[in-house]
């Protein structure tokens, strides 16, 4: 049987699951719109504190400083990585 590994997201997803259930987080919402979110398919994108741009975790630069994660709808994170790519490339 084969298990699907999961990712650092899956792994926010879970962990935020449990304190929305039992409402240590009351609220669900966009960090770009604040739009309500479904709490089942959140996107996670982590900020570097030394750039104040937002990356997957994923992706997330050796060198950053982690600010956190912060909460964003589908549509909102690629918005949000298109505006990091395109910040990144500028600076080049
Ligand atoms: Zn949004």
């Amino acid at each position: 049987m084969k298990t699907k590994e999961k990712t650092l997201s899956d792994k926010m997803n879970d962990e935020f699951a449990k304190d929305f259930e039992d409402g240590t987080i009351p609220e669900c919402k966009c960090h770009r719109c604040g739009a309500e979110l479904n709490n089942k398919r959140i996107v996670w994108l982590e900020l570097d504190n030394e750039t104040d741009l937002f990356h997957k975790l994923e992706d997330f630069p050796e060198d950053g400083i982690s600010q956190g994660c912060f909460k964003f709808g589908s549509a909102c994170a690629t918005a949000q990585l298109l505006e990091t790519k395109m910040e990144l490339e500028d600076g080049k």
